[in-house]
């Protein structure tokens, strides 16, 4: 596959300046302390919190492409989605629910592995525009209940590529709408968009202000 990987310290100036720029823009583990330093806005903070599930499914070989992608399970997000995702876990307590988190920051070369497995734009991101999951601008959640541990019941399995996991898909039943709907509701308010083919996928709003990033978990973990 041909891509044209340009990298441009411009972006440091991303802030307040425009992302329109022609070519994608990379940020690789070399680049990311001097740019995190010039904008501490941009870096990438670990999610940890008593009232979620860590079930990164790419870690194992249970997703669709059956083979374990990512080399570590590990939830990070930029800091801006990660303040936002926090207000999603306070909005669910008092439901007594909390947040299954199967994917949030995905390092770049990932997406341009699944666009190999999977040469399809409504399901993943064409490398040559990018992932909001390589900016730690997405996340993917479902709901568990607090008390049980149990996930709630949803339309349709992660990462079911059918008609049946759009978000607003009325193929479902009653208990399965009003558990997307809390899911949907709780993300909204707090600062996320849906996606319109997966009911499990969310944006950040501010994602146009966060550059790609390819830098490993393990490099992030250090
Ligand atoms: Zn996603």
């Amino acid at each position: 596959m041909k891509l044209l990987l340009k990298i441009i310290f411009v972006f440091l100036l991303l802030g307040s300046a425009t992302t329109s720029f022609a070519q994608l823009t990379i940020v690789s583990s070399s680049q990311y302390d001097s740019i995190v330093k010039a904008s501490p806005k941009l870096q990438l903070v670990s999610l940890k919190s008593n009232f979620i599930q860590q079930n990164i499914k790419y870690a194992t070989s249970d997703n669709f492409t059956h083979e374990i992608v990512y080399d570590t399970a590990a939830i990070f997000l930029s800091l801006d989605a990660h303040t936002a995702l926090l207000k999603v876990i306070d909005f669910l307590k008092p439901y007594n629910v909390g947040l299954i988190i199967y994917d949030a920051y995905r390092p770049y070369r990932y997406t341009v592995k699944f666009w190999d497995l999977i040469h399809d734009d409504r399901y993943v991101a064409d490398p040559q525009k990018g992932s909001r999951h390589n900016r730690g601008c997405a996340v993917d959640v479902g709901l568990y209940d607090l008390k049980t541990g149990k996930s709630l019941d949803m339309p349709t399995a992660y990462d079911d590529f059918s008609e049946k996991a759009a978000a607003n898909s009325k193929d479902r039943t009653k208990l399965q709408s009003k558990n997307v709907e809390l899911l949907q509701q709780a993300m909204t308010c707090n600062g996320f968009q849906l996606f319109a083919t997966e009911w499990w996928h969310f944006d950040y709003s501010g994602y146009q202000q966060y550059p790609i990033y390819d830098i490993s978990f393990q490099e992030l973990s250090k």
